[in-house]
């Protein structure tokens, strides 16, 4: 479905819930339902007004919206809640992290019913072992998982896969060999492209380059999105690349955690938006994500410049080890210190090591003082150590612009997050609260209390705008036939509670989690039903 046919079938079913709801669905009162939710505020998720209507449940799917009385196997007071589609979250890296936590904890807790991966540049396939798209797909089916998910297509992956990890042109017969993987990707379900030009091996990729792959994805009508190749003092020309790209090839447009990092930059905001709009308005097809906090999350190793960054981790290490190449590193990351305001805005957020785990939660100030070492001779020792896997948190962004960007008609929330859990496995490091905290946060804080925007608006940002970037099939809006991914949330207590010191706690406020008509979340508490499925 294009966006105007969606927009189409949304209204016509807005106007369906106007006029005569018991026709709606052909139902009559005397059906008999797997669930009603009743008495609800249903938001329909296309931006207007809420109705007061009841949720007839029957087969994993929105039977009837209307007056339905209570003729049902279960029947759930709604009464002062709000019913929403299930939260939509096309910007995610829950990928391979299913398979420590099928059910999908720091998600599904906060009413997220679709999680979309493989972002950033990175997807699990294709794999050097053969392992492709299908096989994760499967693995992901067999283990069965809490909620619905999807995933891009990594450009970084793919290239990594066929040219390999250095920065070398890609010669036309490796550019065809990654059309065709990525073709068959796009028909094993694939979403589209993702890029991440700020990681490596992705970013050696030239925009013909790209361009090229993203003929392939618009073929299928699917998203190229993409992480721009700079978010601080060079953003305006990598988003300029971004809709180039899409222009040229004709791939519609989604730009990931849009932002303008560092103090230097966030004049810039306004401008931003206003590139975006003219390319709406010069017929891209273009829209934005991003997460409602002013802390960003990556690699430690983002300290390394990019042309050091090449080759295999040995090699990098190398580089590290080698004191000339290291003070030629370093001096890149101090200044980088500098942009960011200083070393006491980075906190180090994961580590292995047995003797690094105490820097898990602490900014690089402290991190100097309990090594006794300054900051970049840290960052560097830590790097060598942990094998350069590390991620950290920096403070960089400015909260005026997190509202300019999540009130604009083409913004949505996403968290850019992960899944995680407060037990097992993914508890052992210090995420970014996004990963558990993004709705309930954008509802409560930015919707509720600060009132950016009423709240039909909010949840169409959460559930509708997504699925039509997406083209979800009958998933996104409360319309009988749909799939009934709904979330049904107290709109007075709604919050996140994960901070960047405590992030492994879940939200308040969400009362009921259905997915496919299961109800995996009632009355806050987990059901253990692994209902989702690969979309
Ligand atoms: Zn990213």
């Amino acid at each position: 479905m294009d966006r105007r046919t969606f927009l189409k079938s949304s209204v016509m079913a807005g106007a369906a819930l106007g006029f005569g709801f018991n026709q709606v669905g052909r139902v009559s009162v005397k059906n008999r339902f797997e669930t009603i939710i009743a008495n609800g505020l249903v938001y329909v998720g296309d931006g207007k007004v809420p109705i007061k209507a009841d949720i007839g449940i029957s087969e994993g799917k929105i039977a009837a919206i209307g007056k339905l009385g209570d003729l049902c196997d279960k029947f759930i007071d709604a009464a002062n809640m709000a019913v929403s589609p299930g939260f939509i979250d096309i910007h995610t890296h829950t990928d391979t992290n299913f398979h420590s936590c099928p059910f999908g904890d720091s998600r599904i807790y906060q009413g997220i019913t679709t999680d979309i991966g493989g972002n950033c540049g990175g997807s699990p396939f294709p794999r050097a072992d053969g392992k492709d798209i299908e096989d994760f797909y499967s693995k992901l089916n067999k283990l069965k998982i809490g909620i619905n998910y999807k995933s891009y297509s990594g450009q970084g992956t793919l290239r990594g896969f066929v040219v390999g990890p250095n920065d070398v042109v890609a010669t036309p017969k490796q550019i065809a060999r990654m059309k065709a993987l990525l073709e068959a990707e796009m028909k094993a379900g694939s979403l589209g492209l993702s890029s991440g030009f700020e990681y490596v091996p992705g970013s050696y990729a030239s925009k013909s380059e790209v361009i090229e792959l993203c003929k392939v994805v618009a073929k299928h009508n699917g998203l190229y999105a993409v992480h721009l190749r700079n978010e601080d003092d060079n953003v305006e020309e990598a988003l300029q690349e971004a809709i180039d790209i899409a222009k040229t090839s004709g791939v519609r447009l989604q730009i990931s955690h849009l932002k303008a990092q560092n103090a230097d930059n966030w004049h810039k905001a306004p401008d931003l938006l206003k590139r975006i709009e003219k390319a709406e308005s010069e017929g891209v097809d273009i829209a934005f994500d991003r997460y409602p906090y002013i802390a960003f999350s990556t690699g430690l190793s983002t300290f390394i410049p990019l042309n050091f960054r090449q080759g295999t981790v040995d090699e990098i290490i190398k580089r590290l080890k080698d004191n000339e190449t290291a003070k030629k590193i370093g001096e890149y990351a101090e200044s980088r210190f500098v942009k960011l305001g200083g070393p006491q805005n980075v906190v180090i957020t994961s580590s292995r090591k047995e003797n690094n785990v105490q820097y898990i939660g602490k900014n690089l100030l402290e991190c100097s003082e309990m090594s006794g070492l300054k900051p970049w001779p840290f960052v560097r020792q830590l790097l060598i150590e942990e094998r350069v896997n590390v991620s950290m948190i920096a403070f960089a962004m400015k909260e005026e612009n997190v509202k300019l960007f999540l009130s604009h008609r083409l913004g949505m929330p996403a968290s850019d997050g992960s899944l995680y859990s407060p037990v097992g496995p993914l508890s052992r490091s210090m995420p970014h609260p996004r990963s558990y905290g993004t709705f309930p946060r954008f509802i409560g804080k930015y919707c509720r209390d600060e009132k950016l925007m009423d709240l039909s608006e909010a949840i169409y940002k959460c559930t509708g705008l997504p699925a039509s970037r997406l083209n979800l099939k009958n998933r996104g809006l409360l319309i009988p036939n749909y799939y009934a991914d709904i979330v049904v949330f107290n709109p007075e207590t709604i919050i996140d509670t994960a901070t960047f010191s405590a992030p492994h706690q879940f939200p308040i406020g969400i009362e009921h989690v259905f997915v496919n008509g299961q109800h995996s979340i009632e009355s806050g508490k987990s059901k253990g039903i692994l209902a989702g499925r690969i979309l």
